[in-house]
């Protein structure tokens, strides 16, 4: 990637939006402060035996605000992680989490190496080790910190993360809650793998429920038909475009990967190409659809939404004057530079911000936590009120029809069907749903309620730090 060399970092970055933002606010200096820094970055280098050699491992976990307890954010695995990045990722999750009003404060993690390098079991005996390191500091611990997956870490390491830490606190009934994106059969919860692409699904059917807003994208209509470019078939690209062209009617036009491009103006099946990638390790050769080595050309193509889902700094100074798309959505944690961000804003370009449009992995992680500290299988509560209302309702029906001599009676199977109310995953997407629509309407207000705040991405901090700075006024720091 071709980056000019005075594009900031991406802490700076992250804090150049923030001051935008705080700039229009009627903050202290001094809290203005205390909420833009990063609280702490611990740094652990271990060592680990893998075959037949010491190496030696960088791994950190940044906690940005601790407004609120437990903090939360994933863990990385990439070679390129370092501590301004993890720094970056944890404000990042600080305010993404008061804005969707997820009660946590902000965290990130991240281990410098490639998982693809590596054997299944020596993936196990590293993440045990960087938990034992973490967890001994209380950087994982259900009550201070929380980590999930993140680009490299699935539901595989978080597992193996509760069990080490289960092992280190055999006492601790609630260590189930240390970590979120946890299998299901290791206490996590139905969704959660999907979560963050349909996040981002719900997040631009919202979108799209206000047509004042599409027509500042200068696009109009509804979602379905619209042409997509899709960056990164990761966990998030690949759920956020099945769900886009499956149920929305939206054609993706064209994915960009690692090795490269495809393209189709009939819209590509994504199912196909997701199986296609995991059997040849990348998207050349896909059958039916263009191919260009020069993939990251196709962000510049045109097509009326563009969803980055891999990583950050991917639309900067460099390219962001040549991009096409009136509606980009930030399904990665910061694919757009400051830089960018002000050239595509100065061009009528509509941003649907990432601490909103990937918040869906967070807010599920609660649902998650919840569950786990609650230990009562989700819905099941719920599940017992909706069945006794619904019996009242169907005994009354009965009862109506028996009085009246009319003498019909309900089938089984509808009350079955009634009875059985909302199931774990019909719970959590419809939580999902209403966190989603909640939170793009409080941007919304801010977005359109003030002259001075012209971009989605400045409402979302302003509402954002005035959540974190009322939680510092109202208990001190
Ligand atoms: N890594 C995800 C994010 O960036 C999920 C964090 C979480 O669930 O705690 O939002």
């Amino acid at each position: 990637m071709n980056v000019p060399r005075s594009e900031p970092t991406f802490r700076q970055s992250v804090d150049l939006m923030f001051n935008r933002a705080v700039a229009l606010m009627d903050l202290s200096p001094g809290l203005e402060e205390k909420i833009r820094v990063c609280n702490s970055t611990y740094t652990v280098r271990f060592g680990v035996r893998l075959r037949g050699q010491i190496c030696t491992l960088t791994g950190y976990r940044s906690v940005h605000s601790e407004h609120m307890e437990p903090v939360k954010g994933g863990i990385r695995y990439a070679p390129t992680v370092n501590q301004d990045e993890v720094e970056a990722l944890a404000a990042l999750m600080t305010y993404k989490c008061a804005l969707v009003e997820t009660p946590f404060g902000g965290s990130k993690g991240g281990l410098c190496i490639d998982p693809r390098d590596y054997e299944v079991h020596e993936l196990e005996l590293i993440t045990r080790r960087f938990t034992y390191e973490l967890a001994k500091r209380d950087l994982i611990h259900p009550a201070q910190n929380v980590p999930a997956p993140d680009m490299g870490t699935g539901e595989r390491e978080m597992a193996w993360m509760a069990d080490q830490y289960a092992r280190m606190n055999t006492t601790d009934i609630n260590a189930r809650a240390c970590v979120t994106g946890k299998p299901l059969n290791s206490g996590g919860i139905a969704g959660r793998v999907e979560a963050t692409g349909r996040g981002v699904q719900y997040a631009l059917r919202e979108f799209f429920r206000h047509p004042e807003d599409v027509a500042v994208a200068k696009l109009s209509g509804r979602l379905d038909g619209k042409r997509v470019i899709v960056q990164g078939l990761g966990n998030v690209g690949y759920h956020a475009a099945k769900f886009l062209s499956e149920e929305d009617g939206c054609r993706i036009t064209a994915v960009i990967e690692r090795d490269g491009a495809v393209f189709s103006e009939a819209g590509l099946d994504i199912e196909a190409l997701h199986d296609w990638i995991l059997r040849h390790g990348g998207v050349a050769g896909f059958p039916g659809a263009g191919f260009t080595a020069e993939g990251a050309a196709l962000l510049e193509e045109d097509c009326d939404i563009l969803v980055p889902a891999a990583l950050e700094g991917v639309i900067n100074l460099s390219n962001a004057h040549r991009i096409k798309a009136p509606l980009i959505i930030e399904a990665a944690n910061g694919p757009i530079t400051a830089g960018a961000d002000d050239i595509l804003r100065d061009r009528g370009c509509v941003i649907i911000p990432d601490m909103y449009a990937n918040a869906g992995g967070v807010t599920v992680s609660y649902f998650e936590w919840v569950k786990n500290l609650s230990h009562i299988r989700f819905g099941r509560m719920q599940r017992r009120q909706e069945e006794s209302r619904h019996q009242l309702i169907i005994d009354e029906l009965e009862r109506l029809s028996a009085d009246s001599g009319v003498g019909w009676t309900l089938s089984p199977d509808f009350k079955t069907k009634y009875l059985r109310g909302a199931d774990e995953l019909e719970l959590v997407r419809s939580g999902l749903d209403d966190t989603m629509r909640i939170a793009y309407q409080s941007m919304r207000e801010t977005w359109h309620g003030r002259e001075d705040v012209t971009d989605l991405r400045t409402a979302a901090y302003l509402v954002s730090i005035g959540k974190v700075a009322s939680s510092y006024r109202a208990k001190g720091l």
